[in-house]
C-alpha cells in the first residue's frame, strides 16, 4: 500500500504516518525529517535546508525529487510507503507520477487532513508555551507557521485537484482527536 498524506503544517501528518507505519508495516517517508537529518549532519545540503526551513519556504523541486526517487527505490519501501511532506508542489506531484509509472509502483490513495489555519496557529502557540526552550525547533513558532501556511495555500493546495481529478483524494477532518483522525484514515484504508 502506497499512500500520500497531505495537509497544512501542523495538521498531524507525521503523527498519523507513524500510526500507519506501526499498524500496517509500511514505511514513513518524511521529507522534513530527511532534511532535518541533513541539517544535523552539517553538509552543504543541510546548510541550505536550514536557511529554507527557518524562512518557512520550500526547498527546490529538483533536490526534493532526487531525494524521494532515491528513497522509494530502497528495499524497505517494497512493502509500501507513506509519503509525509512530499509532494508539496505541482512539479513534485508530476515528477512523482512519472517516477511511480517508471518503477511500476501504484499510488493507492491520497489523504488530505484538513485543519483551519487559525486552529493551527492556536495549536502552535500552546505547544511552544509548554515546551522547554532547548526542545524548540527554529521553524516552530507562530510567525514561521504563518509563512508556511501561506506557502501551503499558494504552492501545495493546488496539487489537490491533481489527485481529485484522478479520483484518489480522500478528505479527513483533522480538527478532531488524534484517535478519531486515525479511525477515519483506517476507514479509507479498509475501503481500498
Ligand atoms: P515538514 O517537517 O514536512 O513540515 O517539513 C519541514 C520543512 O522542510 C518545510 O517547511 C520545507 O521547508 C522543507 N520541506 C519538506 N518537504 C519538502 C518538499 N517536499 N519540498 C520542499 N520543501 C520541503
Amino acid at each position: 500500500m502506497n499512500i500520500i498524506l497531505l495537509g497544512p503544517p501542523g495538521a498531524g501528518k507525521g503523527t498519523q504516518a507513524k500510526v500507519l507505519e506501526a499498524t500496517h508495516g509500511i514505511v514513513q517517508l518524511s521529507t522534513g525529517d530527511m532534511l532535518r537529518a541533513a541539517v544535523a549532519a552539517g553538509g552543504e545540503l543541510g546548510q541550505e535546508a536550514k536557511a529554507v526551513m527557518d524562512a518557512g519556504q520550500l526547498m527546490p523541486d529538483d533536490i526534493m525529487i532526487q531525494i524521494i526517487s532515491e528513497r522509494i527505490g530502497q528495499p524497505d519501501c517494497a512493502k509500501g510507503f507513506i509519503l509525509d511532506g512530499f509532494p508539496r508542489t505541482r512539479a513534485q506531484a508530476e515528477a512523482l507520477a512519472t517516477m511511480l509509472a517508471e518503477t511500476g509502483l501504484k499510488l493507492d490513495f491520497v489523504v488530505e487532513i484538513t485543519v483551519d489555519d487559525e486552529i493551527l496557529v492556536d495549536r502552535i502557540n500552546s505547544r511552544v508555551a509548554q515546551m522547554p526552550e532547548a526542545e524548540r525547533r527554529s521553524d516552530d513558532n507562530a510567525e514561521t507557521l504563518r509563512k508556511r501556511l501561506g506557502v501551503y495555500h499558494e504552492q501545495t493546495a493546488p496539487i489537490l485537484p491533481f489527485y481529485r481529478d484522478r479520483d484518489m483524494l480522500k478528505q479527513v477532518d483533522g480538527m478532531q482527536s488524534i484517535e478519531e483522525v486515525t479511525r477515519q484514515i483506517e476507514q479509507v484504508v479498509s475501503a481500498v
